[in-house]
């Protein structure tokens, strides 16, 4: 018998990319969960090479960024911009400042986003984008530097109705500011070509918080709809950057009690509930690391390494980075009666460590669904830019929290319409890929 579509692609990817195991990891993920969507139509998908075209990204610029550190000596890091799908809208997708940053991370990136930016209903394709270069320990002008340096090769590709790169891990509000300054001298176009800009240029209130506290809508709602009320409950966050932050202050405001946070040193347990002025001060205006804690609350606990899935929580919210939340981990919140499991980064449960939370009825609200509140709040600030007006915070707020609803509701209406109720993972993977496919078969090969 002859190999079924879904199959033949997920080996011709295995073979020709099996030195990118992060974009495997995702591209196996999705595919896997929509075979049943392929197969009511696989001779018409397959005539049209519908997954060849959706899993090789439309292009993959790689550029050289040189900088000057602060003795005026010259470094060269390794820039990067995938634009993955633009099926149903302009690409969009962060720009990620970290060393592990290579091919492979960006490619899983730009793919998840295609998937994450249509469940919005937002009209937004995927990209996503970055370098190696590490901002940890580096000068303002340092950073300048390397930003002012990034643009003069990115601004080629991108545009407000092109390309709109925004934050991720290592690139915040400093990093966008020194970007869209040099952006605007190259081209002395002042648009909104980037988003998670400063409010006094264009930025939006609320996108600051919208991760996190998106992250917060989707589980409060995905709890609700399975008769659990968040309030009372305890929850674990890894983290301490923008989305661990405000995913910590939304779980306070709706009445949970926070109890961990973590950085890629170490990771804090405070019983009573983290301090959240304290975090925002170590982390947000003093760039310190978690360390610093324990002197701001003396009756917690700091740890070196990993940790933060050991303690007894109802809720876990990995907001860190990828594969952070291992088989192990898994196994552990489920001993210790963790109910849900939403996430706030990316990719950051490995595959078997998902397979063992749905085998053990565990509520998984995947990253594509889950984080989406960034990019769709990044989305209200295009459309706040293109009308040159700016909208309230509540406004924002409200329009944030009914996409976080929504995003709910259509990725658990897909898993049940393929008879796989509470599989979320399937079916958001699903609700997203309907759009973009009906969009891409619409447009013809191209
Ligand atoms: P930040 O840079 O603000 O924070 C990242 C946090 O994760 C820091 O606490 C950092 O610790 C920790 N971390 C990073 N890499 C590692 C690692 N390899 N091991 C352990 N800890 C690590 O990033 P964001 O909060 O913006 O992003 C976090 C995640 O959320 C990422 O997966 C990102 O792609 C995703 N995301 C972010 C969105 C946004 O709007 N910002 C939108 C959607 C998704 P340290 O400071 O020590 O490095």
């Amino acid at each position: 018998m002859s190999k079924n579509y879904v199959d033949e692609i997920i080996e011709k990817l295995g073979q020709k990319y099996e030195n990118q195991p992060e974009f495997l990891q995702a591209t196996t993920e999705v595919l896997d969960s929509l075979r049943p969507v392929i197969e009511k139509n696989e001779a018409v998908y397959k005539k049209d090479a519908v997954l060849e075209r959706l899993v090789e990204p439309d292009r993959q610029i790689i550029f050289r960024v040189p900088w000057i550190d602060r003795n005026g000596d010259a470094h060269v890091n390794t820039g990067y911009r995938v634009q993955f799908n633009n099926a149903i809208g302009p690409y969009k997708g962060g720009l990620r400042l970290h060393p592990s940053v290579n091919i492979s991370i960006i490619k899983f990136l730009g793919f998840e986003q295609i998937f994450k930016n249509s469940l919005t209903g937002l009209p937004i394709g995927g990209a996503k984008g970055g370098s190696d270069f590490d901002p940890k320990g580096k000068t303002d002008r340092e950073i300048m530097s390397f930003c002012k340096n990034f643009m003069l090769e990115l601004y080629k590709y991108i545009g407000a109705d092109t390309d709109v790169p925004a934050g991720d891990i290592g690139t915040g509000a400093r990093e966008i500011g020194y970007m869209f300054g040099a952006y605007k001298r190259i081209s002395r176009l002042h648009e909104g070509v980037l988003t998670g800009k400063g409010l006094e240029y264009g930025g939006s209130l609320a996108r600051t918080e919208a991760t996190g506290y998106g992250l917060l809508y989707l589980t409060e709602e995905m709890l609700k709809c399975n008769g659990i009320d968040i309030a009372g409950k305890t929850v674990a966050v890894s983290g301490s950057g923008n989305v661990a932050t405000y995913a910590i202050e939304k779980a306070q405001q709706l009445g949970a009690k926070v109890v961990t946070c973590s950085d890629s040193n170490g990771w804090v347990y405070d019983p009573e509930g983290i301090d959240l002025a304290a975090l925002k001060e170590i982390k947000e205006k003093n760039r310190q690391r978690l360390t610093e804690y324990k002197k701001y609350r003396p009756d917690s606990e700091y740890h070196e390494g990993r940790g933060v899935w050991s303690v007894k929580v109802d809720i876990a919210l990995p907001c860190a980075t990828q594969n952070e939340l291992r088989l192990e981990d898994a196994e552990m919140l489920v001993a210790n009666g963790c109910i849900a499991v939403a996430e706030g980064a990316n990719m950051p449960t490995t595959a078997d460590a998902v397979k063992y939370l749905q085998d053990h009825d565990i509520l998984l609200a995947p990253a594509k669904a889950a984080n989406a509140g960034g990019v769709a709040t990044s989305a209200l600030e295009m459309s706040q830019n293109s009308e040159r007006l700016n909208w309230t915070f509540e406004e924002v707020d409200s329009k944030l929290k009914n996409i976080m609803i929504n995003i709910f509701h259509n990725m658990d209406d897909a898993a049940k319409k393929y008879g796989m109720e509470k599989n979320y993972v399937a079916g958001a993977n699903i609700a997203g890929f309907e759009k973009v496919l009906n969009a891409m078969m619409a447009q013809g090969v191209c």
